[in-house]
């Protein structure tokens, strides 16, 4: 089997505990190090854009009004990014083919962001360009009757990628400690278990080689009183429009404390979340498509090696 190496190589045995802990810690402590992708591929620090001070690390808290929505590193305009924007994109195509190939490791992405926040237009002009073969995207709505007679994280595992895949989640597990949380739609001792639950989620998701990132969007409460009017005014974006966002935007400190608390629970080493200042549309694009080719290249995922005595076949 040529790419084992990249597995991790934990123990079956249950006999040698210590030995079974130990293989968990290093496979860990390796993804975790994929997940700063600018130790290993970036030549010049920072890179442009500086994508490592948007991610969360963990035991350092971050305060959600206290980081700039607007942020956007002296990039001026839209029209001075795009050809960056395309280099990022490109670089995610090639990647992924070599990721679809190698068959072995598979990318979670999860976006989370308030309402108008930009997860259809990250996903619109980030992931445009992928191989739709090795790539999925799931929206998770409201769960339905037989979701919700489940476990609550049974509807997202079964959507995790298979080897070689990229899946997209358009909202995630996050909403049981979000919209779950500010609505009250559970207990508070129930809610409060699942930051945990959520990290052991992750944590089993990873040592099954599935890479996972997060990113939230995060832009401020005029922002979105701008792209909700905008929906309002704009007939090519009424449908966008729902007036269910008016009444989850009176909730809008709630979300924020919501937020913080789930960033701040769950940004680990191994799966780490991103606050990317998602005013300006095009500067979260490129954000996000530096950090997903970097943490890609990382990743450094290989053509598995070709059949033996290729070079002796002849085609009649
Ligand atoms: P949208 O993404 O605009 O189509 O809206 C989807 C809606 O589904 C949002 O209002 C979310 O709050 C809601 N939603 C998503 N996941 C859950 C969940 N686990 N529990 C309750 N509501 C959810
Ligand atoms: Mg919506």
């Amino acid at each position: 089997m040529g790419m084992q190496s990249n597995l991790p190589n934990i123990p079956t045995t249950t006999s040698n505990t210590s030995e079974v802990k130990q293989a968990v810690t290093k496979a860990t402590t390796d993804v975790a190090s994929e997940m700063q992708p600018e130790k290993t591929v970036v030549d010049k620090l920072p890179p442009k854009p500086d994508y490592p001070r948007y991610r969360v690390r963990p035991e350092h808290p971050i305060i959600l009004a206290a980081l700039d929505p607007n942020e956007c590193e002296g990039y001026e305009k839209k029209k001075h990014v795009e050809e960056e924007l395309e280099y990022q994109r490109q670089r995610i195509q090639n990647l992924q083919e070599r990721l679809y190939a190698e068959h072995q490791r598979s990318l979670l992405i999860v976006l989370q962001a308030m309402d108008t926040g930009g997860k259809d237009g990250t996903i619109k002009h980030v992931f445009g360009g992928l191989n739709p073969q090795g790539c999925q995207v799931w929206s998770f709505k409201k769960p339905s009757e037989d979701e919700s007679s489940h476990d609550f994280l049974w509807r997202y595992h079964q959507r995790a990628p298979q080897r070689g895949m990229i899946s997209i989640f358009n909202r995630s597990h996050y909403e049981d400690v979000l919209v779950v949380r500010v609505k009250e739609l559970v207990p508070k001792e129930v809610w409060q278990e699942r930051y945990h639950l959520i990290n052991e989620f992750e944590h089993m998701l990873t040592l099954n080689n599935i890479r996972v990132i997060k990113f939230f969007l995060h832009i401020s409460k005029d922002e979105q009183k701008r792209r909700l009017e905008s929906r309002l005014e704009d007939p090519t974006k009424h449908w966008k429009f729902s007036s269910n966002d008016i009444k989850e935007r009176k909730y809008w400190d709630d979300y924020q404390t919501a937020f913080e608390d789930a960033i701040n629970n769950c940004s680990t080493a191994y799966a780490p979340w991103y606050v990317v200042p998602a005013n300006k549309k095009w500067y979260r694009n490129l954000v996000v498509a530096r950090t997903i080719a970097d943490t890609l290249e990382s990743m450094n995922p290989q053509f598995p090696p070709a059949e033996v005595g290729l070079e002796s076949i002849v085609i009649d």
